[in-house]
C-alpha cells in the first residue's frame, strides 16, 4: 500500500512509467555499478535500478517507507537502506569498492545542500543522475550571457560537466509539484582539472563579489578585489559585466586575486547561490 507523501520531507513520488524509463535508459545502470539512491521514498527508482545492477544503497530519511521498501526488493537484488539525513552521510566511505554512481529524485526543499554536499565528495564520483527544479537545471547548465548564468553556473561547471537530459511535468509525480522539474547528469572533472581548495575560495570570493552586482561593469563589482589594471592583465575587458565572463575567466580572475593576497570570503550557505 502506497504511504501519504509527507510534504516536510519533500516527497513527491514519480509514477509514470515513460518517465522513469527514460530516467533508468540515462543512468544505464551496469552490473555491479555502485549505486547509490538519495531518497529512494516508494522504490520508483530503486527497483528498476536494483534489478540491473543486482546491488544498491539507498539513503532514507523517513522511517516509515524503508520497511515497505526492504519488502519490496526481496528477490530483485541486494538493497541496503541507510536511514539517514543525506547531508549526515560520509559518501567517500560508502566507496569502498570503486566509484559511486548517485542518482535521485532530490527533496527540493533541500537540493541545494544536497548538491553541495555531493560536490564536497567528487573524488569519490563517477557521476550523478538528479531530478531537480528545471529552474535550477537552467541555471545550473547557464552559458555565459544567459540571463539566468550566475553563480551556480561557474561554481558547478567547474567542477563538473552538467547536461541536462530531460524535462518532466508535474503530472508526472504524486503529488504533483507545483514547478517543472528535469533531470541533470553531473560528471566530476578529473582532479586536475578542478580547482584546488585555496583556488576554490577565491574563485568562491570574486565570483560573488562580480554576481553581488550583476549589472554594474567588473572594474565597478570587483573594487576593492581587483583594479581594472589587474582585471585587464587576465585578458577579460574591466568594462564587461559578470554574466559575460566564462567560468575560466573566474578562474583568471580568482588567480590574480589570490597572488595579491586576497582574503579568502567566508563558508556560503548553500542556498546562497543564485
Ligand atoms: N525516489 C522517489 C521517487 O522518485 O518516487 C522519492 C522522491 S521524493 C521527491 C524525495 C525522497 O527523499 C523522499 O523519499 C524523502 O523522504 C527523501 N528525503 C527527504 N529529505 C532527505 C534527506 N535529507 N536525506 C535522505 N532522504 C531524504
Amino acid at each position: 500500500m502506497s504511504a501519504r507523501p509527507k510534504k516536510h520531507f519533500g516527497q513527491h513520488f514519480l509514477h509514470e512509467r515513460g518517465v522513469i524509463d527514460r530516467i533508468v535508459a540515462a543512468i544505464a545502470p551496469g552490473v555491479d555499478d555502485r549505486i547509490i539512491e538519495i531518497g529512494p521514498g516508494e522504490g520508483a527508482l530503486t527497483l528498476p535500478l536494483l534489478r540491473a545492477a543486482g546491488r544498491l544503497t539507498a539513503i532514507e530519511l523517513d522511517r516509515e517507507l524503508i520497511e515497505p521498501l526492504r519488502a519490496r526488493a526481496i528477490g530483485i537484488g541486494e538493497l541496503d537502506v541507510i536511514h539517514a539525513d543525506v547531508l549526515e552521510v560520509d559518501l567517500t566511505a560508502l566507496a569502498d569498492r570503486g566509484k559511486l554512481r548517485l542518482a535521485g529524485n532530490l527533496p527540493y526543499y533541500v537540493s541545494s545542500p544536497i548538491l553541495f554536499h555531493c560536490l564536497a565528495h567528487a573524488g569519490a564520483i563517477a557521476d550523478m543522475h538528479f531530478m531537480l527544479q528545471k529552474e535550477v537545471v537552467d541555471r545550473m547548465a547557464a552559458a555565459p550571457g544567459n540571463k539566468v548564468y550566475g553563480r551556480l553556473s561557474v561554481m558547478l561547471q567547474l567542477a563538473c560537466r552538467v547536461e541536462p537530459l530531460l524535462r518532466v511535468a508535474p503530472g508526472a509525480f504524486r503529488p504533483p509539484p507545483k514547478v517543472e522539474s528535469a533531470v541533470v547528469r553531473l560528471t566530476p572533472l578529473p582532479l586536475a582539472q578542478r580547482p584546488d581548495p585555496a583556488l576554490a575560495r577565491a574563485i568562491d570570493a570574486v565570483v560573488r563579489a562580480a554576481f553581488g552586482q550583476r549589472r554594474k561593469t567588473l572594474a565597478n563589482a570587483l573594487r576593492g578585489v581587483l583594479d581594472a589594471e589587474a582585471i585587464r592583465a587576465t585578458g577579460i575587458d574591466p568594462r564587461a559585466r559578470a554574466e559575460n565572463v566564462a567560468p575560466q575567466g573566474y578562474v583568471a580572475l580568482a588567480q590574480r586575486a589570490h597572488a595579491v593576497g586576497l582574503q579568502p570570503a567566508p563558508k556560503l550557505a548553500h542556498n546562497d547561490y543564485q
